[in-house]
């Protein structure tokens, strides 16, 4: 073998090395609850707040929305989402009938684990408007305490679902939703459905963007 070859073969297995770091995301499975109840309560949803009448939940991902969520630990983020009807406590957005409850496709915990908690592809409630267009990464923890290893769990998790959905051209914080109230993006019919959201704060934002590339940030005015 010619010392061209040899080092052509070097280069081909750093190159193999790196695509597989890279792509090779692991993702744990802990499925919330989400049976055919909470399905017919999600179309209801897409229905009441958003005038459409899909005949499933499957959506076209346009934006990812990274959150935080505001409780400690692991257990206590997913028993919030695993309920299918949204409970009574919530009172900011529960409506007087039985509502779906609020959901994710992934919940990053604190030492950078990430669970896939509902398809990707199924619309969950978790922003305003937003919802049938967009996939959510919530985050165990809340303003200013996320760690390093999330940042870089996010930024691998969201630079995996970038290839996988030529689709999604934004990304941003919760905090950002109502940046889209004028974009067609926005679904929400009803105007004084509102929440005043901080999540997941600007340096964490910061920290995405400077290692993810070709996604817009909210169309703020
Ligand atoms: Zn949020």
């Amino acid at each position: 073998m010619t010392l061209y070859n040899q080092q052509m073969i070097k280069l081909l297995l750093f190159l193999i090395t790196l695509t597989t770091s890279v792509y090779a995301l692991e993702i744990v499975q802990k499925p919330i609850s989400f049976s055919e109840h909470r399905k017919a309560l999600t179309l209801q949803y897409i229905n009441t707040h958003y005038g459409l009448t899909p005949d499933d939940i499957t959506i076209t991902p346009q934006v990812i929305v990274v959150h935080f969520t505001a409780i400690p630990t692991l257990q206590g983020s997913f028993e919030a989402f695993n309920s299918e009807e949204l409970p009574s406590s919530r009172k900011d957005i529960a409506a007087k009938s039985a509502s779906v409850n609020v959901s994710v496709a992934y919940l990053v915990d604190r030492d950078g684990t990430i669970y896939q908690l509902m398809p990707e592809n199924w619309m969950g409630r978790h922003v305003i408007g937003l919802n049938y267009s967009s996939i959510g990464i919530e985050n165990v923890g809340k303003l200013g305490n996320l760690t390093e290893k999330q940042a870089e769990a996010n930024i691998a998790l969201i630079s995996y679902l970038q290839h996988k959905y030529s689709s999604i051209g934004y990304l941003i914080g919760h905090s950002n939703y109502r940046c889209f109230e004028e974009s067609a993006l926005w679904l929400e019919k009803d105007k004084s459905y509102r929440t005043q959201k901080e999540d997941p704060g600007e340096a964490f934002m910061h920290k995405l963007r400077s290692s993810i590339t070709g996604l817009k940030k909210a169309p703020c005015k």
